[in-house]
């Protein structure tokens, strides 16, 4: 938001639903902006998760789960572009690829403490809610309802990212299970021989293999994908491919090894089956 509208206009009761990446950098941009104005703001934060900050991308603890993208690409403010590789420099953390994602959600935690604390200073009001909205109606004034409640807005922004969908239309018989990725407790215990389908072949396809490999997960994994495309891969060294390429060539070296279990775990992903299947074999 540019302080021109701000000072410009009536606007100082702004509401942020949804506390991931892009409400941190919705914050670091007030910081930037609202220090400067004479009015004083009222920015009331809703966050369903009891995790601030780290939205669905940062929230996993595992280190085998990397960023996509190159440190100096994520800075969450606009001024700096290379606050993010300060910032991990000043943690001793060097290198340009295979950063966790775990430490990006830990970076955002931080700045969006740091963010709240200066507006605090400058006299801004902060309120954090962690509550999940309900429905937001959109007229002269903004409403916001949730746990009851309903509180009125001049600006009301929604940073709710995306949601995850269970696919329909999956029939389950026996020990069948339907998980997602961020399901990593579950995923843990699949037990050893199971038959995978992966639904999907992007970025949380090769998250959820990374997941099991990490997990010592020996099995019989399909990738089912209707374009049937691995994700492109952003970094100089191509950790993603390598992983993967690395499964394969173990299913050429270990081909016809058991493939006999009935237990079929199919994780949802982000892109529905269509008419590609990808097989790797894992034991
Ligand atoms: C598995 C995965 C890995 C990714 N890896 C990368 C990467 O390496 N690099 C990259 O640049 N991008 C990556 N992305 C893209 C990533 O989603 C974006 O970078 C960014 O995190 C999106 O931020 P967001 O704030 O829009 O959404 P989110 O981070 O999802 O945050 C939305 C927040 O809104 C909350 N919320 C939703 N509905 C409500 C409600 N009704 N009431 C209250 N709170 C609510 C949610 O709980 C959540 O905390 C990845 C995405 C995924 C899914």
């Amino acid at each position: 938001m540019k302080i021109s509208v701000m000072a410009k206009t009536n606007i100082s009761h702004i509401a942020i639903i949804g506390c991931g990446a892009s409400a941190v950098l919705i914050l670091e941009s007030l910081r930037d902006t609202a220090f400067s104005i004479k009015k004083k703001l009222s920015i009331t934060i809703f966050e369903r998760d009891e995790k601030m900050a780290r939205g669905m991308a940062y929230r996993s603890g595992s280190d085998r789960l990397i960023l996509n993208t190159l440190p100096e690409t994520m800075s969450v403010s606009e001024r700096q572009p290379d606050d993010f590789v300060k910032w991990l420099r000043s943690r001793g953390i060097v290198g340009k690829e295979g950063i966790p994602r775990k430490i990006y959600g830990d970076y955002l935690e931080e700045k969006l403490s740091s963010c709240i604390a200066a507006l605090q200073r400058d006299g801004h009001k902060v309120t954090v809610y962690n509550t999940s909205v309900e429905a937001v109606t959109i007229n002269e004034k903004h409403s916001v309802i949730f746990a009851g409640q309903k509180m009125t807005f001049d600006v009301c922004i929604l940073a709710t990212g995306g949601e995850l969908r269970e696919p329909e239309n999956i029939a389950l018989s026996g020990a069948q299970k339907i998980l997602s990725i961020f399901d990593e407790e579950p995923i843990a215990n699949i037990k050893k021989g199971s038959k995978v389908a992966i639904l999907g072949s992007g970025q949380s396809a090769i998250d959820a293999c990374i997941l099991m490999e990490s997990f010592g997960i020996e099995g019989y994994y399909t990738l089912v994908s209707r374009r049937g495309i691995l994700p492109r891969v952003k970094s100089e060294r191509a950790d993603h491919c390598m992983q993967l390429s690395e499964m394969i060539a173990e299913k050429k070296a270990r081909r016809d090894l058991g493939n006999d279990s009935n237990l079929l775990i199919v994780f949802y992903v982000q892109i529905m089956p269509d008419d590609l299947v990808m097989q790797l074999h894992r034991f």
